[in-house]
This record gives structure tokens, sequence and C-alpha cells, in this order.
């Protein structure tokens, strides 16, 4: 029985958003606060709590936006979308209690 080898290795994006926020990022693991399902990992940039997500930094990052982020399992809202005015940015705005997040090591 060979056992499949998946090397997810995330390469952070790095332009001027990454810049302008210090330039080092953590990978998250996003998860549903009401189903404890990992929705998502994310490329955060910068010091500070996370309070909105950048649709450019989802892993994967989404095809479509859609009004609403929805938890794939449970169906629960997870955030809203809007824009981000100082850098006209695609973001959702999570829901206080919402999403649970913990930080991917990297090797
Ligand atoms: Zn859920």
């Amino acid at each position: 029985m060979k056992k499949k080898n998946v090397k997810t290795k995330i390469e952070f994006k790095k332009d001027s958003y990454r810049r302008a926020r210090g330039g080092y990022s953590r990978l998250l693991e996003l998860t549903c606060e009401h189903c404890k399902k990992s929705f998502c990992q994310y490329q955060k940039d910068g010091p500070g709590i996370l309070k909105r997500l950048y649709t450019d930094r989802m892993i994967p990052e989404p095809t479509r936006t859609s009004k609403q982020l929805v938890c794939g399992n449970c169906d629960r809202v997870l955030g809203a979308l809007i824009t981000y005015k100082k850098e006209d940015r695609p973001a959702y705005r999570l829901f206080v209690g919402a999403v649970a997040k913990r930080i991917v090591k990297s090797k």
C-alpha cells in the first residue's frame, strides 16, 4: 500500500498589501465555531486580530464571491462581504464568535 504524499506548500503572496502590513505573514486554519469544521486556510498579513478575510488571501481563493461567507458543512453564515475602502479590496467581515482560528506551523 502506497501512501500518498500530499505536500501542501503554501507560497505566501508578497504584494503591496503585505508590505503595507509590515511584510510578514502567518498561515491560519479557519474553522466554523459552530460545527468545528475547517473551511479554509488564510494568509494573515501583519499583526493584529482577524476582523475580516480578504478574499485574495483565502486558500483556496474563492472563484466567485457570494455576498455571505457560509460554512459548507453546517450552512451557518460566518461573515458578510464588504469592500475594504482604503484598498478597494473585497473582504468578508467576520461575525463575532463565528470563526475560530489557529496558526498553522510552517516549516
Ligand atoms: Zn459549520
